[in-house]
């Protein structure tokens, strides 16, 4: 697995966002997370040694774009040399999180076609006002890879339409971390799993957040505790 980050910083647009650990790593070096910058390994999937080798040798997953949004606005003259690096290298696997779906088609590469065979595109939805608003978008574009990242997630959400037959491979659930993290009940997080195994869609149940309410009781989870929470629950489900 390895991280490619080419811009760094982003700018808050949901309620999601309001936490935002990017914003919070920042802060811990007074740094100011809504300028968004280049960095310097922009390139690094192209990035050679001195053998004349890539840096990153696949096949390999590369997770894309995290400490900011891969359809920002700010990057979208960057994003025609991402899309390039990732064309050619076909024996990576990029997967990257975006909250800007609606901004699939600025500077979307002319080959792009029905999508690349080595890109995952996964759409945020954290609560019922995101779902409404980005799935119907989300599901009518030609992406190859698709999967629905409920992280932080806020409400109980209702999927309705936006599962059956839609190509999705799987939803991944959390709750929010950090010291002003907002509650995570564990019944929204069952709920959307059931209406994921009844549409075939796989789940994943990533972490509990901090504050995650279980059987009417808060918990207060430790940061390191919260995945191994989750996966003690023992709840995710996936479709061959
Ligand atoms: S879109 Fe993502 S990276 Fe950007 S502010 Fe929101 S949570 Fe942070």
């Amino acid at each position: 697995m390895s991280l490619w980050n080419p811009w760094h910083g982003c700018n808050k647009i949901s309620a999601g966002c309001e936490n935002c650990y990017v914003y919070r790593g920042d802060a811990r070096y007074e740094r100011d997370a809504s300028k968004v910058t280049k960095t310097k390994n922009f390139d690094l999937p192209i990035k050679k040694n001195k053998k004349g080798q890539y840096k990153i040798i696949g096949p390999e997953v590369v997770y894309t774009c995290f400490t900011s949004d891969f359809f920002l606005d700010k990057a979208d003259e960057w994003r025609i040399s991402a899309w390039e690096y990732m064309r050619e290298r076909k024996d990576l696997d990029f997967f990257f999180i975006t909250k800007r779906i609606d901004r699939f088609y600025v500077n979307l590469p002319k080959d792009w076609g029905e999508g690349y065979d080595n890109v995952t595109i996964c759409c945020t939805v954290e609560n019922q006002k995101m779902a409404d608003y980005r799935l119907p978008i989300y599901l009518s574009l030609p992406i190859k890879h698709k999967q629905i990242i409920c992280e932080p997630l806020l409400e109980h959400i209702d999927f309705r339409d936006y599962l059956s037959g839609r190509n999705i491979n799987n939803i991944l659930c959390g709750g929010e971390s950090g010291n002003e993290a907002r509650i995570c009940d564990y019944e929204w997080v069952l709920n959307i799993r059931r209406q994921a195994i009844l549409n075939g869609v796989s789940f994943y149940f990533k972490q509990t957040g901090a504050k995650f309410i279980k059987d009417g009781k808060l918990y207060n989870i430790p940061r390191k505790y919260q995945g191994f929470q989750a996966a003690k629950a023992n709840i995710s489900y996936y479709f061959e």
